[in-house]
């Protein structure tokens, strides 16, 4: 299936030519495409679809778009979603936009990184380029304008971790993204930062499927139930209209269930895993970063497989996550 970077609000029209050109619309004929669409169905499948869904023949609003293990509701008009579920086999993404007017866009369909590099390729980080010699980066169009204010959903930290280690780990994740630290010596030239505004009782905005429900426009990051195989989800919402492509919300959840979480990795770590380092890749999506594919980069931080539990390589950004936060802003 092609494949469209379709956050550009700019970009919108040119996305809906080309898949009119690539017969896209057309598709919207078809009987499979309206059994997708039918009323009785709460969940499509993005497969299903063609990129770009003309909504008055196809009602999507308040429904949710499935791709793979990644999911989400889709956002209201003038907003895009976007999806990201942190696997094993390497992280799954999915854009839903939904640009004032009949169109819907879709975007990253069935480009997961661990199917692009197929299933059981598993590559050891030796055999990449060094995290400060790799300058891959992959910029998604939007970004952080100012600050993005952010809580901590306290109460569903795990019992055998403690509240203060967490919160400190969420926001050194931060920083380190805000702050571009690396250890390459690329310097700092990002002017956005997040704001952590202390803990809340409002729920990571997604549900125990790790589908994103309606933007609550609160960025909230907490641990809770995901499906089995997903250490940690999140989503970001952006406006799209009236003006660049601006994050406005971004929440992350991190697996409790199915996964054991540290906050300080030592000798006698066994089978967790670094939050702040995985914060701290999901802070480059806050921030406008893509996954960059793992089999050819897998000591960036931003590589789309965890090096594992037991280890905080990931905390600090490579020369391409640098590179490439500093282009972006
Ligand atoms: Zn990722």
């Amino acid at each position: 299936m092609r494949r469209l970077s379709t956050f550009v609000a700019a970009s919108v029209l040119a996305v809906i030519a080309v898949g009119i050109f690539a017969g896209s619309l057309f598709a919207q004929t078809s009987q499979g495409v309206y059994a997708a669409c039918g009323p009785g169905q709460r969940e499509i499948q993005a497969s299903d679809l063609p990129e770009v869904v003309d909504q008055d023949r196809c009602p999507v609003g308040g429904r949710e778009i499935v791709d793979g293990g990644v999911s989400a509701v889709v956002p209201g008009p003038g907003e895009s979603v976007f999806a990201e579920a942190m696997s094993q086999r390497g992280d799954e993404t999915l854009e839903v936009s939904n640009p004032a007017g009949d169109m819907l866009i879709l975007g990253e369909v069935g480009s997961e990184a661990g199917a692009q590099e197929g299933s059981g390729t598993y590559t050891t980080q030796s055999s990449g380029p060094g995290a400060c010699s790799d300058t891959y980066r992959n910029p998604w169009e939007p970004r952080l304008y100012h600050y993005l204010r952010y809580y901590f959903n306290r109460r569903s930290t795990p019992s055998y971790l403690s509240d203060l280690g967490v919160a400190r780990a969420i926001k050194k994740a931060g920083n380190n993204v805000s702050r571009v630290r690396d250890s390459c010596g690329v310097p700092d030239r990002v002017p956005a930062v997040l704001k952590y505004r202390g803990v809340t009782r409002t729920s990571v905005n997604m549900d125990a499927g790790g589908t994103c429900r309606a933007n609550d426009h609160k960025s909230v990051v907490g641990f809770g139930d995901l499906p089995v195989g997903y250490t940690g989800n999140t989503c970001i919402w952006s406006w799209i209209q009236d003006g660049p492509n601006r994050i406005n919300s971004a929440d992350v959840r991190l697996n409790e269930d199915d996964y054991r979480w540290t906050t300080r990795v030592t000798s006698s770590c066994r089978g967790r895993r670094d939050v702040e380092s995985t914060m701290t890749h999901e802070r480059g999506h806050t921030f406008g970063l893509g996954d960059v594919p793992e089999s050819s980069h897998p000591n960036l931080t931003m590589s789309s497989r965890s090096n594992g539990s037991c280890q905080i390589s990931e905390r600090s950004l490579g020369k391409g996550d640098a590179i490439g936060l500093n282009e972006k802003y």
